[in-house]
């Protein structure tokens, strides 16, 4: 066999992962289920370097040098475990299977088991930057084992995006490490996305912006703090306009947002995992709310409040207001996804490298964003900060902008705005940092109806109250 690595499965993922391995001077053995896909890349874009067509998983495996590389860009979930058995048979120890579709990282840990039982390799990797970053470098974040890494690495890195000349490419850890971490980046996509929309409809219905001028406010935005390629390209979005109509494009959009469930899968996992990710959550309902029309129509004439129009001067001043907002509800909702990532490392043992995961988020990756300097500097110094709004200058980000952030989640309230990812970023703020929580009461009411028993701030031990007696107090 004379190819480096094999792609299988040429749907657009497939096929612009194979041409962008072949673009930087690899030899590229490429298959596909359906052969037809295999002849027409080699036919459209074979003069981009070596390509070599494979027709059966026999003669794929066959032009593959030792040990082998696959890579299967199939449709997650049955077609990848099809795939995989269809492959297993005709490897040898030491060959390495690489999956680069969005598998959930329990198959991915079942399947590197399986595997490694077998002598395989196992890689479930996460990528990250659709389409585009396929063909032109995405965010490649393999788990796995770390030999597999030491044959799969140099190939992905010089694929992947670079950023100040690094790319965006490292081991996370072993077997589902990869496809976890590719999890919660889309959960913190969902979350990012969601708080975007928030301070949108803010500046629409509050200010009483127009979508083109809201543009103008995404596009300075975009050249301070909250420099990011969503924010990009929601400017993008909101200066389009629509040919049929001549409206702003946002205006012809059915207000349904859809999903295909990997901000779900993170709020599961988190649930699981009793991490609180409030931000993310309250983006994933947020986004199933929307798409309740029965439930929306029905609610459509429940009163709300009257909406006195801001004076232009105030407007300035509240989208500025806005920004900050957006900015600390933002460091909430990342402080929350890096609380999963290293929850779900030390659940399963994966010594995940906190900073390396904001490195190699920012390029290639849709939440790609000066911002993950940030991230990546509070991780890498000395100790990490237990939550990243307790890192010194993120602290100090929230100090400053903890005002605005108030006047604006009022503000939403009081003119009847639903701000959900706003408000619940404060409220985790506000919940973290308070001296005492209502906690105590619902440890009473447990212990009430239940014989819980709760622990005493001033004891050691777990005590019980007699409620239905004397009420007095047992140690448990
Ligand atoms: P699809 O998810 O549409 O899958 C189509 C490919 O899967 C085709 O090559 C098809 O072969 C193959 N396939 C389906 N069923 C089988 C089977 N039973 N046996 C063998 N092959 C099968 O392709 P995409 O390129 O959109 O995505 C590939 C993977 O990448 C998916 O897991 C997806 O979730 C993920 N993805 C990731 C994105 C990202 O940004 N990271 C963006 C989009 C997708 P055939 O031609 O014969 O039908």
């Amino acid at each position: 066999g004379q190819a480096q690595i094999g792609v299988t499965g040429l749907a657009v993922m497939g096929r612009n992962l194979a041409r962008n391995l072949a673009r930087h001077g690899h030899t590229v053995a490429v298959h596909n289920r359906t052969a037809s896909r295999t002849r027409e890349l080699v036919k459209e874009f074979g003069d981009e370097g070596a390509f070599v067509p494979a027709e059966s998983a026999e003669e794929f495996v066959a032009s593959l040098e030792r040990p082998r590389r696959i890579v299967v860009m199939v449709k997650a979930g049955a077609p990848t475990d099809a795939v995989i058995d269809e492959f297993v048979p005709l490897l040898e120890p030491g060959d390495m299977i690489m999956d680069g579709g969005n598998a959930h990282y329990e198959d991915t840990r079942r399947r590197e088991a399986a595997l490694r039982e077998r002598g395989l390799h196992f890689v479930g990797c996460g990528i990250s930057g659709g389409e585009e970053g396929a063909l032109h470098g995405p965010s490649i974040m393999p788990g796995g084992s770390r030999e597999s890494y030491e044959a799969l690495g140099p190939l992905l890195e010089s694929i992947a995006a670079q950023v100040d000349g690094e790319p965006c490419c490292a081991h996370i850890g072993p077997d589902g490490a990869g496809h976890f971490v590719k999890m919660v980046h889309n959960g913190i996509e969902y979350a990012d996305m969601q708080l975007i929309a928030e301070a949108y409809d803010l500046l629409r219905r509050v200010a009483g912006y127009e979508p083109a001028r809201i543009a103008e406010i995404f596009r300075g935005w975009n050249e301070g703090r909250l420099d990011s390629y969503l924010i990009e390209i929601t400017a993008q979005v909101l200066a389009h306009t629509d040919a049929d109509t001549g409206k702003p494009f946002v205006d012809v959009v059915l207000d349904q947002a859809e999903q295909k469930g990997t901000g779900r899968w993170t709020v599961q996992s988190a649930l699981d995992l009793g991490v609180p990710v409030s931000g993310i959550a309250e983006a994933v309902f947020a986004r199933g709310l929307s798409g309740h029309a029965r439930l929306r129509e029905a609610a459509r004439a429940l009163p709300g409040p009257e909406r006195p129009e801001l004076h232009p001067d105030d407007a300035a001043r509240f989208a500025d207001q806005v920004e900050q907002a957006l900015y600390a509800s933002k460091i909430v909702a990342y402080a929350q996804g890096w609380q999963l990532i290293q929850a779900g490392s030390e659940e399963y043992g994966w010594d995940i490298d906190l900073a390396s995961v904001a490195a190699i988020w920012r390029g290639g990756c849709i939440i790609r964003a000066r911002f993950l300097n940030g991230i990546r500097r509070a991780f890498g110094e000395g100790e990490a900060p237990v939550t990243l709004l307790t890192d010194e200058l993120f602290a100090d980000d929230l100090r400053s902008a903890q005002n605005a952030w108030r006047h604006v989640v009022a503000r939403a309230t009081e003119l009847g705005v639903p701000a959900p990812g706003f408000s619940a970023a404060l409220a985790y703020y506000d919940a973290l940092r308070a001296e005492r929580l209502p906690a105590a009461l619902i440890q009473g009411q447990r212990d009430f109806f239940g014989a819980h028993t709760y622990r005493r701030v001033d004891r050691e031990g777990d005590f019980h109250t007699l409620w239905g007696e004397d009420r007095s107090e047992r140690r448990g």
